[in-house]
């Protein structure tokens, strides 16, 4: 890693904001593969369809009637969100019974609410995608949410042509497992690319993670992979940065500081 250049962390002036100078794309890890994770990474929804198809599910299939206070949603996943609401209501041994309706009271709610959804693009996220997608990398999308709320977001800022694979929260309630899945999957999909080429793989190929979160960051180390904080969801640029991640973002702007002047 070249740990002396702007912008990359280093553990001596972790938690200090580096001179921010000069970053372009080329200060990315590099990697033939990308996962970026969803919420505060690649977009923010500005609507409840989302809130709204856990708190409804929860009431109908739990009877508890939450207004998600408290309850750590950045950086946890759907059914984390709803385990620790259940906890909080003293019933977290209800979950797993009911769990697979409650999923599908959410997933069928955010589709019939699917042109409410108004999402956000964080600054300059369409020119990350289509440039790395302009070089040939393979992206995914790593995230907490269900895979159809995902992916609904997704088609909703119109990216959804980048993404060629993508790992939910559905049957892996922990992010390092999400995580680890698209990992998985990211490095299958580039084995058979290279295939066509008659060309083989590294079956340890590196697979950079981008996410907005400290779990993020923890579930990609936890994977052994690069990942690339950005500040634009609810944490800030030294919070990220004191955890450490390879790269720290105030937004994905920071990469065409160049090009733009
Ligand atoms: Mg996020």
């Amino acid at each position: 890693m070249p740990a002396h250049r702007d912008g990359w962390v280093l553990p001596e002036n972790s938690g200090t904001q580096p001179e921010r100078k000069g970053l372009s794309l080329r200060d990315l890890p590099a990697a033939p593969t990308y996962l970026f994770d969803i919420d505060g990474t690649l977009l923010n929804s500005r609507d409840g369809v989302h809130y709204n198809s856990f708190r409804n599910a929860i009431k109908q299939v739990y009877g508890v009637d939450t207004k998600l206070d408290n309850i750590p949603v950045h950086g946890n996943t759907d059914v984390g969100i709803i385990r620790a609401i259940l906890e909080k209501a003293g019933r977290g041994h209800e979950l797993e019974a009911e769990l697979p309706r409650a999923l599908d009271m959410m997933r069928n709610e955010v589709e019939k609410n699917i042109a409410g959804i108004n999402a956000e693009l964080c600054p300059s996220i369409r020119e990350l995608i289509e440039e790395l997608h302009a070089q040939g990398k393979i992206l995914g999308v790593a995230s907490g949410n269900l895979e159809s709320i995902g992916w609904a977001k997704i088609t909703a800022v119109g990216l959804r042509p980048f993404f060629s694979l993508g790992s939910f929260s559905d049957t892996r309630e922990r992010r390092v497992d999400i995580f680890r899945h698209g990992i998985e999957q990211a490095r299958k999909l580039l084995s058979e690319k290279l295939a066509e080429k008659h060309e083989t793989a590294n079956p340890d190929a590196v697979v950079c993670v981008v996410g907005d979160t400290p779990s993020d960051i923890l579930a990609a180390r936890a994977n052994n992979a690069p990942v690339v904080a950005v500040a634009t969801g609810i944490y800030s640029y030294d919070d990220l940065l004191s955890h450490q991640p390879d790269l720290c973002l105030h937004c994905c702007t920071d990469l065409f500081a160049e090009s733009s002047g």
